[in-house]
């Protein structure tokens, strides 16, 4: 059964599907919501002051739409619920007015003040509800909208039939796990939440399963694996590294001879370089592949986004070059002609490095002989099943870079399959990054410093979590915060705006006049939160704090702080500011993510889901941690007890080539 089967599907919500990365019927089932709406209807006579409530009533007046400001407006009436005639407020909601006639049933959530008869309501439905409604709430995108992927699960849970199920029995058993079947439907149509959190855990449980399964069979293959023993120069080696425009730190020093050595060995290089944001990784890449290229064979560098496998690129550029070895970059957005002119010279042995981004894996991308890949920001990629670039080579070395400060317990787990080189000091003429949690209201004060800093000819961040104004919630957004930046200063300061959502040679344009010092405030979403690097950026203000995990800001801040000026970083933020304050007192990215843990806010260790995480669907690698101990566990056991695997297994195992 294909996904154009199921009752409503057709080839415009197919496209909309792909988007969000559905492909087959099991990959619609497996489209977990990521929270639930939960309806109680109550008798407002009853309700808590200040608690979100859900109330059934009737329209008692044609609803005023008045327009506060540009973009906030307000639609008030009279309501009657359970002979009570109350005044409605919600904001922002215009498009509801034409909808809202008098004597209409609606059902209401809000919070209800009493002194002034008023409920300031959040969302407003028609009709009524008579009992406890859970509403499952998807991740989705612009054009389709959330009940549409409701009602698409709820076709397909229709037609399906037997759902391959990986738990083994005997663990089934010991855990007393509902079926398979069972657990999908509940996750989407549940009736209560305590049956949504026994249905989550099976389904957690099994996803780590499988996720250790792989884990474990990589570790065994890559035990047995013959690589090929490079033989180079080293003195060569040394007179690159003599020449470079810097002393190497001792880790990095460290990390070079690792990976040098893994080079010169036969066994297959599978090494992790783990490095807080700064630390200087690339520079330790660089010297391996040109290490790489003087043994005879292609290196390639596949960087997260565009923007930094291009900035990679500008800079291992200029250190390469003079040693006569020929880099080029390969970008998706790149002009088809000189695309294929690149692959021919790709194939044909003319070019040693090769940096870019998943265009790297597209199918047309063949090497003469791929003897090293790097994976830069490594964590982004997830487990990889599909085709990928180490296929390209024949047992090339691999080499990922990661700067996610991951504690000592994940790295064991989820990296046990690798060697580890770890880069702990930041290069020397550092200065800490003086780090600021400020009030929404203190903001005159932080606007002070960024025309200090501009004066002074440094430049600037400015980091919202959005691109558009929400309906939902109440955050800044990139181009609100523009407005008022601008309003701010006057027009006299050059602004731009950055986001995901821009073309790529929009994005490269206003990046190359930001890296050139020519736009002075860069107004981003965490687009700039991997490796970009502008020397002489000396703040960052990161807006809605509360909303980013410590790592992910500690990420960010380091965008500042690349030479020895005196940089700052303002969190904003009128919220869990105790959170926040781990920034100001501590500059250490493996301090600050275990504090995050210990915090055990629900978030993201390893970035927002948007960011790719390690592609799971249900399990989160941080909160359900403890469930991953317990699987390593088990699944260990069971690969020892099951020498052959059943063929369900194997199919699994058969494509997993890396975790990259
Ligand atoms: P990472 O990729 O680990 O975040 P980078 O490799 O981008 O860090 O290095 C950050 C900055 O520090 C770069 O501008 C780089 O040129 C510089 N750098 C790297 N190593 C050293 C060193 N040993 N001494 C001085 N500067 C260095
Ligand atoms: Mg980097």
């Amino acid at each position: 059964m294909e996904l154009t089967d199921v009752k409503g599907i057709g080839p415009k919500s197919i496209t909309l599907l792909n988007k969000l990365n559905i492909y087959t019927i099991e990959d619609l089932l497996e489209f977990y919501p990521y929270r639930y709406n939960v309806y109680k209807p109550i008798n407002l006579e009853n309700c808590e002051e200040n608690t979100n409530v859900t109330i059934n009533a009737t329209i008692e007046s044609t609803p005023r739409l008045s327009y506060i400001r540009r973009n906030f407006n307000r639609l008030s009436f009279k309501a009657l619920t359970n002979n009570l005639l109350i005044n409605v407020t919600i904001f922002n909601r215009a498009f509801l007015y034409k909808n809202l006639d008098v004597g209409k049933n609606i059902m209401l959530v809000g919070k209800y003040d009493k002194k002034k008869n008023t409920f300031v309501a959040s969302e407003i439905k028609l009709g009524s509800l008579y009992e406890t409604k859970i509403e499952p709430v998807y991740h989705t995108i612009k054009g389709l909208k959330n009940n549409q992927i409701g009602s698409y699960i709820n076709s397909a849970l229709e037609e399906i039939s037997n759902i391959e199920d990986f738990i083994p029995e005997y663990l089934k058993d010991k855990y007393q796990f509902i079926s398979k079947e069972e657990a999908i439907k509940i996750i989407h149509t549940p009736k209560n939440i305590e049956e949504v959190k026994k249905a989550k855990l099976r389904l957690i449980y099994e996803e780590f399963f499988i996720f250790m399964l792989k884990i474990n069979y990589l570790k065994n293959k890559n035990k047995e694996v013959l690589g090929t023993a490079k033989t180079f120069d080293e003195k060569k080696v040394n007179t690159f590294i003599k020449n470079l425009p810097f002393s190497l730190t001792e880790d990095q020093i460290t990390a070079v001879e690792d990976c040098l050595n893994d080079l010169k060995s036969s066994k297959k290089m599978n090494r992790l370089l783990q490095g807080d944001v700064g630390s200087g990784k690339t520079i330790v890449a660089t010297t391996i592949m040109y290490a790489n290229a003087l043994s005879g064979y292609q290196s390639a560098l596949m960087a997260p986004t565009e923007i930094l496998a291009r900035q990679h690129y500008e800079t291992i550029k200029k250190l390469v070059e003079p040693y006569s070895i020929k880099i080029e970059l390969l970008v998706g957005s790149m002009k088809k002609s000189k695309h294929n002119k690149m692959i021919e010279r790709l194939k044909s042995g003319d070019i040693d490095i090769l940096i870019g981004t998943h265009a790297l894996i597209s199918k047309d991308v063949t090497f003469q002989n791929l003897g090293l890949v790097i994976t830069d920001e490594q964590h982004r990629f997830g487990v990889n099943q599909r085709g990928n670039l180490q296929n390209k080579g024949h047992m090339p070395d691999i080499i990922y870079m990661s700067a996610t400060p991951i504690p000592r317990t994940y790295a064991l787990t989820i990296y046990q399959d690798m060697d580890t080189s770890l880069i702990k000091t930041k290069p020397n003429g550092r200065k800490e990054i003086q780090t600021f949690v400020k009030k929404e209201n203190e903001l005159k004060r932080v606007l002070f410093h960024i025309l200090e800093e501009i004066k002074k000819g440094h430049q600037v961040y400015v980091v919202a979590p959005s691109i558009e104004e929400s309906e939902e919630r109440n955050l800044h957004d990139v181009h609100n915060l523009k407005t008022s930046f601008l309003q701010a200063f006057q027009n006299k300061v050059e602004i731009e705006v950055l986001h995901g959502k821009m073309k790529t040679s929009e994005k490269e344009n206003i990046m190359k006049r930001f890296q050139q010092g020519d736009v002075k405030i860069l107004i981003a979403t965490t687009v700039i939160e991997v490796g970009v690097d502008v020397k002489n950026a000396t703040t960052i203000v990161i807006f809605n704090a509360e909303m980013f995990g410590l790592a992910t800001l500690h990420q960010l801040r380091g965008r500042v702080g690349r030479n020895d000026l005196e940089s700052y970083c303002f969190l904003i933020s009128d919220y869990d500011r105790e959170r926040l304050k781990v920034l100001e007192s501590s500059n250490d990215g493996f301090y600050i993510s275990e504090q995050d843990f210990l915090m055990r806010r629900e978030g993201d260790l390893f970035g927002t889901k948007q960011s790719g995480d390690m592609d799971f669907k249900i399990a989160n690698l941080k909160k359900d941690f403890k469930i991953l101990l317990q699987v390593k566990e088990d699944s260990s056991k069971f690969l020892d007890t099951n020498q052959n695997l059943e063929e369900k297994y194997l199919n699994i195992l058969k494509s997993v080539t890396s975790i990259d």
